[in-house]
């Protein structure tokens, strides 16, 4: 198995895990761009919303909504972007289906379409993981 994403879900990788369900995975993503950005996946493996059955994509769709809710809560943010790439020429990088949820706040001057790919600190990104995670209903 190549791909990075179900191996995570495998539990080959580690991740910090927000959401456990039976159709999807809600983890920490690594390179943050903003406090609290985490990644929705399906556990079966699907490249883009093309290919995604409308019931894993009913089950994605409720589990971002919930997530961002709990991380706003959580972290106080005062809004929160969702974000999903199809494709190379969206800048889709990992051919797994993964729904971005960045929590923002005003003048926090990221770029949604070119942020910084730089690896977080993991002791911050477990706390503010297991912060979210209160907050989940
Ligand atoms: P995209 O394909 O939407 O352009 O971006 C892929 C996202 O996955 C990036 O935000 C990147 O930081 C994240 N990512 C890539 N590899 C890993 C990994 O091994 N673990 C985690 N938690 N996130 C990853
Ligand atoms: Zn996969």
């Amino acid at each position: 198995m190549e791909c990075i994403f179900c191996k995570i879900i495998a539990g080959e990788i580690p991740a910090v895990k927000v959401l456990d369900e039976d159709l999807v995975l809600a983890f920490m993503d690594i390179n943050p761009s903003s406090q609290g950005h985490m990644l929705v996946v399906p556990k079966k493996h699907t490249e883009n919303i093309f290919e995604i059955s409308d019931g894993d994509l009913a089950a994605i769709t409720s589990a971002v909504r919930r997530c961002a809710k709990a991380a706003k809560e959580a972290l106080k943010a005062e809004g929160v972007t969702i974000l999903q790439l199809n494709g190379r020429a969206s800048d889709q990088i990992v051919p797994h289906l993964h729904v971005h949820i960045m929590p923002r706040w005003e003048n926090d001057g990221l770029s949604v379409s070119q942020w910084e790919m730089k690896p977080g600190n993991m002791e911050e990104i477990k706390d503010i993981a297991r912060k979210v995670q209160e907050h989940l209903s």
